[in-house]
């Protein structure tokens, strides 16, 4: 059976029939109480697994610790993968509220994930995959589909042994093949919390697989939280301690704790929480907060984490120490950059939807972090509230202190018109712009309206009856691109980039780009040769179809003024800043400051008009 697509599709002949896909597990149609599906050619114990569970209470930074966990590992030369395992009955988070759950996450594949994903691929600098991300909602279809064809012989389906062996399944399928190969290390991240009732089975999933696989081959880590009540001005281990029990309660004992807190967690309290949980001292850390989340590997590293994982795992013999020595170097470079001084400081609008609420532009403002890092530049970031512009004057006052504008995605009409108007205060001011998805297709609206002399203009979105609807859903497109889930256009895509152009300039001259795409809406084709007339430039589109990916007005007209359809935010990561993001954030710079255009960041990342000769689109 093959092994390098597990799909939640059935994808073998030898599964086709029930006994078939009994016997792959080594049972008959007798049956026998255990169903631990293993992948034909698995080897128990090759294969490593640290599961970090959260305990007391969510919100610790489960993802971020796990990353940067697995990132020790990774630098050490070892394959590792990340698993994160949401209790939801949702199939994947494209249908979530970013007001409750934070952005929705768009992988390579089209998958739509949690937020926790672009964390794991930022910090790990890797593309993860649909191998990466399980759903409670997922688990329960594939064993519910398999029932009705008849899968299971006559047996009830029960959450032991079938909910759990897919769980398994699913982590056995992922360390034999993560798309790239083979895995040495998967770390698991638990949704929620011990105790939980939508992450049991997945909790017990796991003591089974650490059963199975054998000693040494599974690391618990509780992810516990230390609690300082200002009435007591002292560090309580008691609710780390009830948060562990909950775990042990369920058959796991964790070898390592990690101890979240505001404060260094003191020897007192550690000691007590090692004594209560039966965990060695030195395998319990403090894991306190911090100024930046990109010194919390080293930090791990100081305290030996890494090191008390590798021995416990028996993985000392894997490291390979010079790809650790030139993935310390490069990490270093990275973050003596992130703790030298700036004297430089810009103000950047975005002009957004979810205003109110950071999680929901998670990615974008990492993209912006890691540019400022990158140009050494304070950002400080203003959410703009587009609702309340209602007129120019409107949109010059609530823009007035904003070096650059970014006007991100989004879905819906509310602060639509707010939107575009700041888009042409920005255009006419010439204020650095990046508009993002909707925001691209805001910034073709307003090209068409008031440059182009398209009256009314529209998005069939918006405006279904729009007498020049130059953004509209064109269905037969769809037909030739490759949908995963409902109608969007999902995941990466490859963009031709005009030779000259800004976009080729900040891609380094490539000519062909990959990025990731959420959208159902784009440019209509029939109103590309009017808008290109006009002025707008069309430098980035699809290889084959006339599907419009980036836009750009000449430098002639504008310093820095660029669209792109898909969600360049995803592609960011902090050692290789996203391109039309540097461009932004540089253009912003020689905003203030003209001599930066000839330092070395700015001869990269500033365009000046000699090297400026962009050709029109198609
Ligand atoms: N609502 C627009 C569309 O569906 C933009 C989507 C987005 O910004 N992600 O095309």
């Amino acid at each position: 059976m093959p092994h390098s697509e597990p799909s939640s599709k059935e994808n073998a002949s030898s599964n086709s029939t029930a006994a078939g896909f009994l016997s792959q597990f080594g049972q008959s149609e007798t049956g026998s109480e255990a169903y631990s599906p293993i992948p034909a050619g698995y080897v128990r114990g090759r294969t490593k697994f640290v599961v970090v569970i959260g305990t007391v209470m969510s919100g610790l930074g489960k993802g971020i610790f796990a990353s940067s966990l697995a990132k020790l590992i990774h630098d050490k030369g070892l394959r590792v993968a990340p698993i994160k395992m949401e209790g939801y009955l949702n199939i994947d988070s494209g249908t979530l509220n970013p007001y409750r759950h934070g952005e929705v996450f768009v992988l390579e594949d089209g998958l739509e994930t949690d937020m926790d994903l672009g964390t794991y691929e930022r910090i790990l600098e890797e593309n993860l995959s649909r191998r990466n991300f399980i759903t409670a909602g997922q688990i329960y279809t594939r064993i519910l589909e398999r029932e009705r064809r008849g899968g299971y012989l006559g047996r009830d389906v029960q959450m032991i042994p079938h909910v759990t062996g897919e769980v398994k399944m699913k982590l056995r399928e992922l360390a034999m093949n993560d798309g790239k190969g083979q895995i040495d290390v998967i770390f698991v991240e638990v949704g929620g919390t011990a105790g939980d009732y939508e992450n049991g089975f997945y909790i017990e999933a796991l003591r089974e697989l650490a059963f199975e696989e054998g000693e040494g081959s599974t690391c618990f880590v509780a992810l516990t939280y230390i609690i300082e009540p200002s009435i007591l001005g002292e560090q309580k281990s008691k609710a780390a301690q009830l948060g562990i029990k909950r775990l042990m309660e369920a058959g796991i004992q964790p070898h390592i704790v990690a101890c979240r807190a505001k404060n260094p967690a003191t020897e007192k309290v550690m000691e007590k929480i090692a004594m209560f949980s039966n965990v060695p001292r030195r395998r319990v850390f403090s894991m306190h907060d911090r100024e930046s989340i990109y010194v919390i590997p080293d930090a791990m590293r100081e305290g030996g984490l890494d090191r008390e994982i590798l021995s416990f795992l028996g993985l000392h013999e894997r490291v390979n120490a010079a790809h650790e020595d030139r993935a310390r170097r490069e990490w270093s470079a990275f973050t003596d950059k992130l703790a030298a001084p700036r004297s430089r400081e810009i103000t950047l609008g975005i002009a957004g939807k979810y205003t109110s609420l950071r999680d929901a532009y998670a990615s974008i403002d990492k993209a912006i972090e890691h540019c400022s890092i990158e140009l050494g530049v304070n950002v400080d970031v203003r959410w703009l509230e587009t609702s309340d512009i209602t007129s120019s004057a409107g949109a010059s006052k609530t823009l007035a202190d904003i070096d650059a504008l970014i006007v991100p995605g989004g879905f819906g009409s509310r602060g639509i018109q707010g939107k575009i108007l700041a888009i042409q205060h920005a255009r006419e001011q010439r204020i650095p712009f990046l508009g993002i998805c909707l925001g691209f297709q805001m910034a073709v609206i307003e090209f068409a309206r008031n440059v182009a002399g398209l009256t009314g203009a529209h998005s069939t979105e918006l405006e279904p009856a729009t007498a020049h609807p130059v953004i509209a859903e064109l269905p037969e497109q769809k037909l030739l691109e490759g949908i995963m889930g409902g109608t969007m256009r999902l995941g990466a895509q490859d963009i031709q980039v005009t030779p000259n152009s800004l976009a080729n300039f900040l891609y380094r001259g490539a000519t062909s780009v990959r990025e990731r795409f959420r959208h159902r809406f784009e440019v209509e084709p029939r109103y590309i040769e009017q808008l290109t007339k006009a002025g707008l430039i069309f430098s980035g589109y699809h290889p084959q179809h006339p599907i419009m990916q980036i836009l750009e007005l000449p430098v002639s007209m504008h310093p820095y003024f660029i669209g792109g359809q898909f969600h360049p935010e995803l592609t960011s990561r902090p050692i290789h800043p996203q391109p039309i993001f540097m461009g932004l954030i540089a253009a912003a710079i020689s905003v203030h400051e003209p001599e930066f255009a000839s330092t070395a960041l700015g001869r990269r990342w500033v365009r000046s008009s000699s090297n400026a000769r962009a050709g029109s689109g198609l």
